[in-house]
């Protein structure tokens, strides 16, 4: 296995191997670019088939990560860490502090948040030995669970699509189609349900969709259908690669706007698809950071005004990517990695 010849090294800044006899702790944390700022992203858990599995998703998870915390205007970079292990299984309070130690000896350059596989219990363990830690519980004064945040940003960021297509960003009487009904998927179904918005939902599991029917009046779906219904916007708030050639022919939406991470299976392909289709799609990276913005206003001393107020703010930065796009006529997608790099460049040169 290499890294610099890797295919998926893209100028990682720097990536620590960290490993612990007594404990078994085996961890990756990749640092993919600190130019903005120090490079926040959460420890993923998870059962890797082998090491290079787990260094791929790690240098892929933290170059996402910079572009993420670049177009949200965040003062951070971009880096992310995966623990080889299952979550279920492998996880003890000795591995995490050792974990925590190995993220304490990078000084600041890594910050470290929760993602698949780890809880804000395991971030509790993790900050008694390292101050590089964020999206804590709310009672020791973090901002929590960042799911409300992030769906919020995903209704904001729906409306800003709605704005572009019909001049109107009023969500009354029209149809979103909701892949997942999960944690985000519930607090953006919130909000649409607040707008008269109707409501087509799915998810694997029909206890989840039996509360959505309940609590937003949404019908439902099974998981197949979802990308067959009639509906105004397609929101997958599920699992990513979900935009395939196996889907997109199957589309009747005009936008796509949700929050699950990497949704296009082939970035510049199905981008370009989409936008052959005339299908607006609001790039994942973009329209998901809330999460993002509330664990990043936690290392200033939380305030939930501050981080709802930033969230809003993916309105315009949608709006603006869009008009990128029809200027330069390219994808979105690619219009919003030119405003995440430019950023970053114009920080390199200072
Ligand atoms: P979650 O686990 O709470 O919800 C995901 C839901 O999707 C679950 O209910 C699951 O049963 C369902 N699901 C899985 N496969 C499905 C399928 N084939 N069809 C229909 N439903 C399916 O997770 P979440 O926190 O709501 O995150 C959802 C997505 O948003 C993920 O891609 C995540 O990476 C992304 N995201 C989440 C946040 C956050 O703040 N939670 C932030 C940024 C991005």
């Amino acid at each position: 296995m290499t890294y610099f010849t890797h295919p998926e090294f893209k100028e990682h800044e720097q990536v620590a191997y960290c490993y612990d006899k007594t404990t078994g702790l085996k961890a990756i944390i990749a640092i993919h670019n600190t130019l903005l700022g120090p490079a926040l992203g959460g420890t993923r858990m998870w059962k890797y088939e082998s090491e290079n599995e787990a260094l791929t998703d790690v240098l892929r998870l933290s170059r996402g990560m910079t572009y993420k915390a670049s177009v949200a205007g965040l003062a951070l970079g971009g880096g992310k860490a995966v623990i080889i292990g299952d979550p279920n299984r492998d996880k003890t309070r000795e591995k995490l502090l050792v974990y925590g130690r190995f993220i304490e000896g990078l000084g600041g350059r890594y910050i470290t948040s929760k993602d698949v596989g780890t809880t804000v219990d395991d971030l509790e363990i993790i900050r008694t030995v390292t101050k590089y830690v964020t999206g804590i519980e709310q009672q020791h004064g973090g901002s929590g669970d960042p799911s409300p945040m992030t769906g919020y940003g995903v209704y904001v960021g729906i409306k800003a699509c709605l704005k572009e297509m019909t001049g109107s960003d009023s969500l009354s009487g029209k149809t979103v189609a909701v892949q997942g009904a999960g944690s985000v998927a519930r607090y953006l179904c919130e909000n649409l349900a607040k707008e008269n918005a109707r409501i087509i939902i799915t998810d694997i599991y029909p206890e989840k969709v039996q509360t959505a029917v309940r609590s937003y009046g949404a019908t439902s779906v099974p998981p197949d259908k979802i990308y067959d219904v009639e509906a105004d916007i397609f929101s997958p708030c599920a699992m990513g690669a979900i935009i395939n050639d196996k889907t997109i022919t199957r589309f009747k939406f005009s936008i796509i706007a949700g929050g699950a991470n990497n949704q296009l299976a082939d970035e510049s392909k199905h981008g370009k698809t989409l936008m052959k289709r005339g299908i607006l799609y609001a790039p994942d990276y973009v329209i998901n950071a809330g999460g993002l913005i509330n664990v990043a206003d936690e290392l200033n001393g939380y305030n939930f005004d501050r981080a709802r107020q930033k969230t809003s703010q993916i309105y315009d930065t949608m709006l603006e990517i869009f008009g990128i796009a029809k200027k330069g006529n390219i994808s979105t997608h690619e219009a919003s990695n030119r405003v995440a790099e430019n950023r970053i460049t114009n920080a390199g040169r200072k």
